[in-house]
């Protein structure tokens, strides 16, 4: 039997083998980035710590932490790339943009070697789906400075598949290309495969029946780790769906296997996690943190010690597949940064996903926070399919609005609109709206 494992010596490989191989490349890291890295010169000068203090996984923890915030301002300090950068720029060949909601995006350069790393670990996660040599690979992300499409892309080149180059083509050329090409593979935002199966439909064409696609993988949102969102994806292509979390300043960092445990393995060899409570302590197994990771590879910008805002929750069980690398329950599970209190309750709006996506009759949704008569309040607006009849429509605000008082612990309005009303998206999905002008804590 053909391996599940593109790289069984590292995806299984022993704790203490591990641990050894991440401190070697961390006392590494360390010392580059003090080298050549004014920022971090500048950093380590002020934490008062000397590159030789670190030279285990534990001495990590005397280092101070990075923030996007501090690199945007210090991109924005010293333009256009700031002094992070630990290479001459001649040595840099790729730059990447992160999709910034708000504000200017931060820059991301990287040396040969490093993007190299990025999408060879892609290729990894991509291989444990399933995707083999002899698949044909269409990476449908935007064509552009955002890292996705061209990870995707070179990952799947990584593997030797044949790409069908994409990133400029509208959805109408793409569902043509998925007709008349034997393309088995496709890569996407989630919201974006839902655009595309919806497109689809409005044309007559049944992606499951009419394409060859058999695996699909999803990235830029948390989408495919909800097991609602990740049942409509798999309806609609007839695939199998699968989760890839990265960051631009960190890796591609995850995968779910062909086992479909649930569980989110991590590229480890490649980028060090720590999975931090409020203090600042490590969370124990089976517990909730924010994900903190340092940079075992990259050289350009070798960051340590990077608070993502990304809640994770430690596994505190083996996945089936046999690999040995730290693995996490359910994917990012939500973002520091789009947590809501409302009347003192803590809102992911990832959970809304979860209770709302559930209901067949539910094509498209948003979620709007605002302040009624001086109370905070939900509101969930939810796009039905067409098909629905006056009553079904009522029996659905009535079921959704329950489920939610029970899921959320509190109440929620509900609102039925009409069908193909709310927008589409067809990259990232902005469902959220917050129209308070202040936000209570
Ligand atoms: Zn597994």
């Amino acid at each position: 039997m053909a391996s599940r494992y593109l790289e069984p010596e590292i995806e299984r490989r022993s704790r203490a083998a591990m641990t050894r191989w991440q401190a070697v490349r961390l006392r590494e890291q360390v010392r580059h980035a003090a080298a050549h890295s004014p920022f971090y010169r500048r950093k380590f000068k002020a934490a008062k710590m000397k590159p030789a203090q670190i030279r285990t996984l534990d001495d990590l923890r005397r280092l101070p932490f990075t923030t996007k915030d501090e690199l945007k301002e210090n991109q924005a300090n010293r333009p256009p790339w700031g002094d992070v950068l630990a290479v001459p720029l001649a040595d840099v060949m790729r730059v990447h943009l992160t999709s910034a909601t708000t504000g200017r995006p931060l820059a991301f350069l990287d040396t040969r070697e490093d993007w190299h790393g990025f999408y060879h670990s892609y290729a990894r996660s991509l291989y444990a789906y399933g995707v083999r040599q002899k698949d044909m690979v269409m990476a449908a992300f935007s064509y552009g400075p955002w890292i996705g499409y061209w990870s995707g892309f070179y990952a799947a080149q990584d593997l030797g598949c044949l790409v069908f180059p994409v990133g400029g083509l509208s959805t109408d050329q793409r569902i043509d290309a998925l007709l008349n090409y034997p393309i088995t593979v496709l890569g996407c935002t989630p919201s974006y495969a839902l655009f595309l199966a919806e497109a689809a439909t409005k044309k007559g064409v049944d992606l499951a029946k009419d394409t060859r696609i058999r695996i699909t993988w999803h990235t830029g949102e948390p989408g495919a780790s909800i097991p609602a969102t990740r049942a409509k994806i798999e309806a609609a292509f007839g695939a199998k769906a699968y989760d890839l979390p990265g960051l631009t300043e960190i890796a591609a960092w995850g995968f779910e296997c062909d086992a479909r445990s649930g569980l989110t393995h991590v590229h480890e060899d490649y980028c060090y996690p720590e999975v931090l409570d409020e203090q600042g302590r490590p969370v124990a197994p089976g517990e909730r943190g924010e994900l903190v990771f340092t940079s075992l590879y990259r050289k350009a910008m070798p960051l340590i010690r990077y608070r993502t805002r990304d809640v994770v929750q430690v596994a505190d069980r083996k996945c089936p597949c046999g690999r040995t690398l730290v693995s996490f329950e359910g994917g990012v599970l939500g973002r520091l940064d789009d947590m809501k209190k409302v009347r003192g309750i803590i809102v992911y709006p990832r959970r809304i996903e979860e209770l709302v996506r559930p209901h067949a009759a539910v094509d498209e949704f948003q979620i709007v926070f605002r302040r009624h008569e001086g109370l905070d309040e939900i509101l969930v607006r939810i796009d039905p399919s067409p098909s629905l009849s006056l009553a079904e429509r009522e029996g659905l605000r009535t079921q959704l609005g329950d489920r939610l008082r029970t899921g959320l612990g509190l109440r929620a309005a509900v609102e039925i609109t009409e069908s193909g009303t709310l927008p589409r998206w067809d990259h990232k999905a902005r469902r959220v709206v917050d129209e308070r002008t202040e936000v209570p804590f």
